[in-house]
């Protein structure tokens, strides 16, 4: 029998089938498939490389080699089929997406990511014969050491244990346990374990809430052991989540399985808590702030079928999950989904065509819905689900818009208009929380000569570089490098250099000084480098110690705090002017998401959106957390100049390696 593999390589020639002789001890169906990894001897090359078998033939017109070794299975017929449509559709070798099927960290190296043990003990199947007894039916003994009579009473009591665990709660020693090793009475060996991302995570457990009537009426609208596609469009706050809750409640009920994908790494947090609350481990979470291990062995759990509901970023969708019943992508507009690596892909394509392949429901959920989307929902590609109200009783935000023109001609050149100073004066005396929203990390945001005008720029990147006060150091937010303050022109020599701009740093450094009463914290790239950042910050932030958040775009979206009553967003014009058809849309998108932070809980909200440009319509619509209206004027702005989702835009992008 021979098997056609691809090789795994991303250099284009190699993007055919190659034939290898199959072993005689190999029988297809059995042992080995479609979708199982292999390693082969490829041309010359002395290391054996990775191929995946897809498919099998009797006879080849080549001499073939053997296959070398046949190891895990990576994907089954569906996730093929979806592979092989995304190499078509995304012009890419078929092994740059089958790299995606594969258990994380193993891509290029099969056995890189290792199994991890513990070691535990237990009493050997014969420690009698080694222990002296008092008594005929060998239950009274007596050995010399009580170090060592401890170990064995427990032992006989409990079984089997991890080492450490014995060595904590009996208070003994490694060489205790040595001894009595060397003594045969006890004998250790490693026992498998998995790493948890969700250790020492406790989470109480939450049953489902009674859905309102606008939620009851989506829920039974979708249809489960059907393939179709829906779009719920649901205002901020309207119970989006609940509903996916109940779904894949059900889902699980039929016996199928769930995927859910989030946008954001900053959002799993939250989300994936309300999920581990609703449905404990049964959940595993993809994404690329777990360890390399964490990360493979949540994918062991799915593949073994352990874990049945997968929450994760875009990658999610390749997980080993068998049977899915449905595919719920959350906050669909967001620019997460597309990947701009190798494959390039949008995840809401691909998640269609598996959807398609496992006869399961796809859900497009958000607030503030992909033009494209809505777009394709009126014409009847999608069925509209929409819930146009919030859950608390207080509805939505009262959005207020400040001029910072008005503000600067009568005087005030800080970033804090005199209404969002009141406003937030009264969310302190009253002790109720604040999120303020700027789009701007570091401190200032350019720095220039005012002699000659000389910007300091990366030298590799030609963009200006931001200061950053907590380094004392330039940053180019493009490629990270680092360059040392400057404090005399290296152009001119002047001594008049000044720093411009305004980032998140020197937003925290104003509010210090402008509310010495307040506490605050800040989340911006900067802050959140490290493993559990995200997570401590917000946190600290939920349990109300914290009176204002202060951060970039991670803070926008999905969260739900619910005492916050007051959101500010400190210049909304920054997205306005990108050279991009979809500015309009995303700066509603991200004003419309910012503002629906504020009152979600039993108070009401409100929002102070501080711009130059006040009559712009996204920011007009936002205030009003308007879509449809914004979804009628841009949709005709795109009819008319010929934008998607009237055409369709390639973007061909020619880069020269450095
Ligand atoms: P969305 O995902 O649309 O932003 P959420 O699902 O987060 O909305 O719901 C907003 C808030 O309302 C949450 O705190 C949630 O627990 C609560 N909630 C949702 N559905 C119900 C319900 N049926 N009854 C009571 N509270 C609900
Ligand atoms: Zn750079
Ligand atoms: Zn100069």
């Amino acid at each position: 029998m021979i098997a056609e593999v691809i090789v795994n390589s991303s250099a284009q020639e190699l993007n055919r089938i190659f034939d290898y002789q199959v072993p005689n001890d190999y029988v297809v169906g059995q042992n080995i498939d479609i979708g199982y990894r292999v390693l082969v001897s490829f041309a010359n090359y002395k290391k054996l490389e990775i191929g995946y078998i897809v498919g099998f033939k009797e006879n080849s017109t080549f001499k073939c080699k053997n296959i070398s070794k046949v190891c895990d299975r990576a994907f089954d017929e569906n996730k093929f089929e979806v592979a092989k449509w995304m190499a078509r559709r995304y012009f890419c070798n078929l092994s740059d997406v089958l790299k995606l099927l594969v258990p994380p960290g193993t891509s290029n190296n099969i056995d890189k990511i290792k199994t991890k043990y513990e070691r535990w003990v237990r009493l050997t199947s014969n420690y009698k014969d080694y222990i002296k007894f008092h008594d005929e039916e060998k239950k009274n003994y007596k050995i010399k050491s009580d170090k060592q009579q401890k170990v064995i009473d427990f032992l006989i009591d409990n079984n089997e244990i991890p080492v450490a665990i014995l060595m904590d709660v009996v208070g003994t020693t490694a060489s205790v346990i040595k001894t009595l090793e060397q003594k045969e009475i006890v004998e250790s060996f490693p026992m498998e374990v998995l790493r948890n991302p969700f250790l020492n995570k406790i989470v109480k457990r939450t049953k489902k809430l009674d859905l309102t009537k606008e939620q009851q009426e989506v829920l039974d609208t979708i249809k489960l052991d059907t393939f179709k596609e829906y779009l719920l469009y649901g205002v901020t706050g309207s119970g989006k989540t609940e509903i996916y809750l109940q779904l894949i409640e059900k889902v699980l009920e039929s016996g199928k399985n769930a995927i859910v994908l989030v946008p954001e790494i900053s959002l799993t947090p939250q989300i994936t808590d309300r999920f581990l609350a609703r449905f404990g481990r049964v959940i595993a979470i993809l994404h690329s702030k777990l360890s390399q291990g964490e990360r493979f062995d949540e994918w062991r759990r799915i593949q073994n079928g352990e874990a049945r509901i997968v929450i994760g970023a875009r990658s999610a969708l390749f997980a080993p999950l068998k049977n899915i019943g449905t595919i719920i992508i959350d906050e669909e507009h967001d620019s997460s989904y597309k990947s701009e690596i190798t494959p390039k892909y949008d995840a809401r394509d691909v998640a269609r065509e598996l959807a398609k392949r496992e006869n399961a429901s796809l859900i497009l959920g958000s607030a503030t819905p992909d033009i494209r989307s809505y777009y394709r929902a009126l014409n009847g590609e999608f069925s509209l689900l929409k819930m146009d109200k919030r859950i608390s009783s207080f509805g939505m935000p009262e959005v207020t818009i400040v001029d910072l023109r008005e503000e600067l001609a009568s005087g005030n050149k800080t970033m804090f208009s005199r209404a969002l100073y009141d406003e937030i004066k009264k969310n302190l005396e009253n002790k109720e929380q604040t999120i303020l929203f700027l789009n701007r990390r570091g401190y200032s945001t350019f720095i220039m000569c005012r002699n000659c005008g000389y910007v300091v720029k990366c030298d590799k990147c030609d963009v200006a570089m931001t200061y950053h006060l907590t380094k004392n150091k330039l940053l180019c937010h493009y490629c990270g490098e680092e360059k040392k303050n400057v404090s005399i022109c290296p152009e001119c020599g002047s001594e008049n250099i000044r720093y411009f701009g305004t980032g998140t740093q020197k937003i925290e450094a104003q509010i210090n000084k402008i509310f010495p009463e307040a506490s605050v914290i800040r989340m911006d790239v900067d802050t959140t480098q490290t493993k559990n950042a995200h997570e401590n910050i917000l946190k600290k932030f939920r349990e109300e110690k914290i009176d204002i958040l202060l951060g970039t775009q991670m803070i926008t979206k999905g969260h739900d705090f619910s005492n916050v009553t007051l959101v500010g967003v400190l210049a909304a014009d920054s997205s306005i002017n990108v050279g991009d058809y979809r500015a309009a849309e995303r700066t509603f998108q991200l004003l419309t998401q910012v503002c629906g932070r504020s009152g979600r809980g039993d108070k009401k909200g409100r929002a102070i959106i501080q711009t130059y440009l006040p009559d712009e319509f996204s920011i007009q619509t936002a205030k009003s957390q308007d879509f449809l209206k914004f979804y009628n004027t841009e949709i005709k702005v795109r009819e008319k100049l010929n934008y998607p989702p009237f055409c369709d835009i390639i973007v061909a992008v020619i880069s020269r390696s450095r």
